[in-house]
């Protein structure tokens, strides 16, 4: 008898095979096209390292092509289009999503190693986004009623035009339609430059928006190396604003080559987010949450809580429990429907989280379970708690991006915040206690864009998302989505009675 996963491995091959044919190309005015590059780069799969296909490598040209080809699709008619009309398009985009909802996560399970359980809900949560914001539509011109004494101001917002929209390689899928989504529904068009090591899933996006009926042009996807193809896109002229997803080093590299055309920034960097357990909490729950929001997606989240602050009186016990269920998580093929964690994204970022335990060890901290890689094929790494560090050491200050966890205790409610804060970082911050002042203490003093007390990282889309510091500039979310991709225009209209400042009378 066929195992389940033995079933998704053929559903795999089958689903993988047409990005093996030939290189991937790109999606300009509605059609695959190979582009102008001469070079092609590997895709790879790290649940063996083995060769998926290969990619072409958008070039400069490519996506000037696309971005011509976006703005020549808003001034035809996307930005003119009634909301009613955008939000059904984007409903139809949703069904398509959920009738692929099978393919698109075996094909991300395989492109990025994020285990399927995991990725079927995002595949869903995709569909979810472009209905959300689909409803938004109808209303997104909507302003505001200024009166002013012999004036009336009232607002409207515009969509700004055609956008840029980068991606990185964790949860690709769903990361894209949560910008994508909302760029169209303001009326924007778009040009998306997907991360290089997880290509696949945004051609299957702009597959399915075209076979619902987007007009050519509205989303275009060239693929491509960060460096060229991405640089390019936040240098072009045409593009009126970049929003990015990525490491924060790479979101100030976009600051610098988006100045010259004064392009809008929205940049969701890394983080380093503590949870902070007091010895008044629900230690159940709170264990349950800190080892889901660490471990689930391999450790790969942005919003993961990676150093766990906890209070001294119940350090040993509460870690003991930490690695007791770290030590008991499932690693395994990431198609496999019991697996909780998969291989890391490819073999460089591999060996930079391997390169922790050294760096750990050496900086005095212990390896209270795990420290090592899993197998020995593909990109599986242990997953691993660290205990005994402080923060200052270099796994509480770096983000590592994968299943490993620092915790660190404190004394009391002063020395949890200035730990807390003692970070470039400001993305989440998640707090467990049952007194709920000191709750709403901590909530108010952490230097984080979003804040959790006694849960774990639920996301509700209304909410605005975002960090301070280094963790990036601006929000979206919700009506958020749509300040940043929309101008707010004023107008002014007098009643007609006041009098106006004659100059040159004689
Ligand atoms: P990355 O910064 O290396 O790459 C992200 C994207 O930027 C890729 O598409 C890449 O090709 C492109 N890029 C690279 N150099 C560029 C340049 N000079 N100009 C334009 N584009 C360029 O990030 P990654 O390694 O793909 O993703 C992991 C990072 O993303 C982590 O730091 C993680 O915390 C962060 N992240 C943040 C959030 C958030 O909401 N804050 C969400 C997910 C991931």
């Amino acid at each position: 008898m066929p195992t389940e996963l033995d079933k998704r491995i053929r559903k795999s091959k089958k689903f993988l095979k047409p990005f093996a044919k030939a290189p991937l190309g790109h999606f300009i005015k509605g059609r695959r096209v190979k582009g102008n590059s001469m070079t092609t780069f590997e895709n790879i799969t790290p649940v063996d390292n083995s060769k998926l296909g290969d990619i072409w490598s958008g070039t400069v040209k490519d996506i000037d092509v696309a971005a011509q080809a976006a703005n020549d699709a808003f001034l035809a008619g996307w930005r003119d289009m009634p909301g009613a009309e955008r939000r059904d398009l984007m409903h139809a985009i949703a069904d398509g999503i959920e009738a692929r909802a099978e393919e698109i996560a075996i094909v991300e399970s395989m492109d990025t190693g994020q285990p399927i359980r995991f990725m079927q809900k995002a595949a869903i949560r995709g569909a979810a986004n472009f209905r959300f914001f689909g409803d938004k539509a109808v209303e997104a011109g909507k302003g505001l009623s200024l009166p002013a004494e012999h004036h009336h101001n009232f607002t409207t917002r515009h969509p700004l035009g055609a956008v840029g929209v980068i991606t990185p390689w964790n949860t690709p899928f769903m990361l894209s339609t949560w910008k994508i989504a909302p760029a169209l529904a303001s009326g924007c068009t778009v040009v998306q430059k997907p991360a290089e090591f997880s290509p696949y899933t945004a051609m299957l996006l702009a597959e399915i928006a075209y076979a619902a009926g987007l007009p050519k042009g509205v989303l275009n996807v060239v693929n491509g190396l960060g460096e060229t193809a991405g640089k390019a896109l936040t240098e072009h002229p045409l593009i009126k604003a970049i929003a990015f997803v990525g490491e924060s080093f790479t979101g100030s590299l976009i600051q610098k080559q988006a100045a010259p055309t004064l392009k809008r920034l929205h940049l969701e960097l890394g983080g380093k987010n503590p949870c902070v357990v007091f010895d008044d909490a629900d230690m159940d729950r709170a264990l349950d949450a800190a080892v889901f929001m660490q471990f689930s997606l391999n450790g790969e989240r942005c919003t993961s809580s990676t150093r766990l602050l906890v209070q001294e009186t119940v350090y040993d016990e509460f870690t003991a429990k930490v690695a007791d269920r770290v030590a008991n998580i499932k690693v395994g093929h990431p198609l496999d429907p019991t697996t909780e964690i998969g291989p890391l994204i490819h073999p460089t970022h591999f060996d930079k989280v391997m390169s922790y335990f050294d760096i750990a060890t050496e900086d005095g901290a212990e390896i209270a379970t795990g420290g090592g890689r899993e197998g020995d094929e593909g990109c599986y790494v242990k997953p691993t708690l660290f205990t005994g560090a402080n923060n200052d050491m270099r796994i509480a200050r770096e983000e590592i991006f994968g299943p490993v966890l620092t915790a660190i205790p404190f004394k009391d409610e002063a020395e949890a915040l200035s730990i807390a804060n003692d970070t470039d970082y400001g993305l989440t911050a998640y707090i467990w206690t049952q007194d709920s002042a000191k709750g709403m203490r901590m909530a108010r003093g952490v230097e984080a864009g979003m804040v959790w007390i006694n849960s774990e990282n639920n996301r509700h889309l209304p909410a605005p998302f975002g960090g301070m510091k280094a963790s990036g500039i601006g929000r979206d979310g919700g009506d958020w989505s749509f300040d940043f991709y929309m101008e707010t225009k004023n107008t002014c209209v007098a009643y007609g009675t006041h009098s106006i400042p004659q100059l040159g009378v004689k």
